[in-house]
């Protein structure tokens, strides 16, 4: 391992600033739905077994699983770490709807960024949920995956017209979708709103067993998990990076990843990026829900938005009642009152009554203003790598961001990494 210069990093400074690196809060509030899945557990070990590594991934979510996942070709020496247990982070508070759909419409997107660029986002993120159902089924995981539609209802945010443009725009940039008008939509799912987009390339699972499973099979190409163990403080020169722990050791690495989702690399903390709070719930299994939510999960274009799905043992998972707070989901109180609006909403707009939720849990969030992610190499530190900015579709972007890095890191680069680089060109 290469020796580290004192002015590069040193124990005591690493220690100081073990607050800074990614700063640490609560991932969830109360206890998620997946909390009590089996098989989450993944074989750690409890240091690392070298010092030198080719690649060391911060984070054990979804995202540090996909990325383990690209990276393991079985020569690698490629280290996984997390200070918490693997996949209890975000990834266990997720409602896990896997959209093709990017929280910003194709053609407000197209506004922001040009038409080139958003289609190509867009087309990404589609592609990224057909790898997803690949890697599933490649691993043979047993994680209640399943493939759905989506309903995209209008609401107070995106009304019909802006419905029917998005369909346009979708369809030019060869991203199959249908508008269904105010009576197909009451003869079909029984809703009244004045329109809704029905599309394919969807999907649903249980992320936590999905992470897990998929960090097994990484494992078993020789990727090494060391949990709990921090990262106190990254340094980056011509002879590599250089990672401090919490037990005082320097780990050394040719590059460095960090998936660790809302505790994001304070050294890329951006303006066009903000954490908030969010709610969820679910029902108890075998609640009795209308047939189509078999195939199809749901979201509405309003501010704040709903969200659900069905899960496969017959539960409703019901989020959103979103606020721009980064700590408003640490209230007892809201958790209480934001349930209780979000099961009123569902049940509305579904038509039924809902038994009372079995689990109920708040979560801090990512937004940017374009909704998509942040991912690629961090100005000024060498060969170290950031993925953040997670929003509503964060697994399919987790997705995204396995195939870019390890692309760059095997010298491939690949033809969109500028749409979601740190530094635009
Ligand atoms: C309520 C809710 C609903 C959501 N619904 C959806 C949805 O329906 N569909 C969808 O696609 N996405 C959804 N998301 C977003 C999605 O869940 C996230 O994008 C995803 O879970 C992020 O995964 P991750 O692996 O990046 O982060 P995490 O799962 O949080 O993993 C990051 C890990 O990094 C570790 N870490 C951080 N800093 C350090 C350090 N210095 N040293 C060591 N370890 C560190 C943390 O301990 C953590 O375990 C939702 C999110 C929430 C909260």
């Amino acid at each position: 391992m290469p020796a580290i210069a004192g002015d590069h990093l040193t124990r005591s400074s690493a220690i100081a600033q073990s607050q800074d690196i990614t700063r640490q809060r609560p991932l969830h509030e109360s206890r998620p739905l997946w909390a009590d899945s089996p098989r989450l557990s993944v074989r750690l070990h409890p240091k690392p077994s070298q010092r030198d590594y080719d690649v060391i991934i911060v984070g054990a979510g979804i995202s540090g699983a996909l990325m383990a996942h690209a990276l393991a070709d079985g020569k690698r020496r490629v280290l996984v770490i997390d200070r918490r247990k693997p996949v209890h982070g975000s990834t266990l508070a997720s409602t896990a709807m896997i959209q093709h759909e990017i929280d910003i419409p194709l053609h407000k997107l197209t506004e922001m960024i040009g038409e080139a660029d958003a289609q190509r986002a867009w087309r990404r993120s589609a592609r990224a949920v057909e790898q997803l159902t690949q890697i599933v089924a490649d691993l043979d995981l047993s994680c209640g995956f399943e493939r759905k539609k989506t309903l995209f209802l209008a609401g107070g945010a995106y009304g019909q017209r802006a419905l029917r443009k998005e369909v346009e725009n979708r369809k030019t940039a060869g991203i199959e979708a249908d508008f269904l008008d105010t009576a197909t939509l009451a003869e079909r799912f029984a809703i009244e709103r004045t329109g809704a987009i029905l599309s394919d390339i969807s999907a649903s699972a249980n992320p936590a067993q999905m992470a897990a499973g998929i960090l097994r099979a990484a494992m078993a190409r020789g990727v090494e998990m060391v949990s709990p163990l921090e990262i106190t403080d990254v340094r980056a020169t011509a002879d590599g990076v250089f990672l401090a722990t919490s037990e005082g050791e320097i780990l050394s690495s040719a590059y460095a990843v960090f998936c660790s989702g809302y505790e994001f690399l304070e050294a890329v903390a951006d303006r066009n990026h903000a954490i908030v709070s969010t709610w969820a719930l679910a029902t108890p299994p075998g609640t009795r829900l209308p047939g189509w939510l078999k195939d199809c999960i749901v979201w509405e274009g309003a501010d704040p938005y709903l969200y659900l799905r069905r899960s496969r043992d017959g539960r409703l998972i019901v989020g959103g009642e979103d606020e721009d707070s980064e700590d408003a989901y640490g209230s007892r109180t809201k958790l209480k009152r934001k349930a209780k609006i979000i099961r009123r909403k569902a049940e509305a707009l579904l038509g039924i009554t809902l038994p009372e939720p079995d689990h109920v849990w708040a979560a801090p969030f990512g937004v940017t203003r374009t909704g998509l992610p942040l991912i690629g190499r961090v100005p000024s530190l060498p060969n170290v790598f950031a993925v953040m900015g997670f929003g509503g579709n964060g697994i399919t972007f987790s997705q995204i961001a396995a195939e870019i890095v390890s692309s760059d890191i095997a010298g491939h680069g690949d033809g969109d990494a500028e749409l979601f680089a740190f530094e635009k060109p």
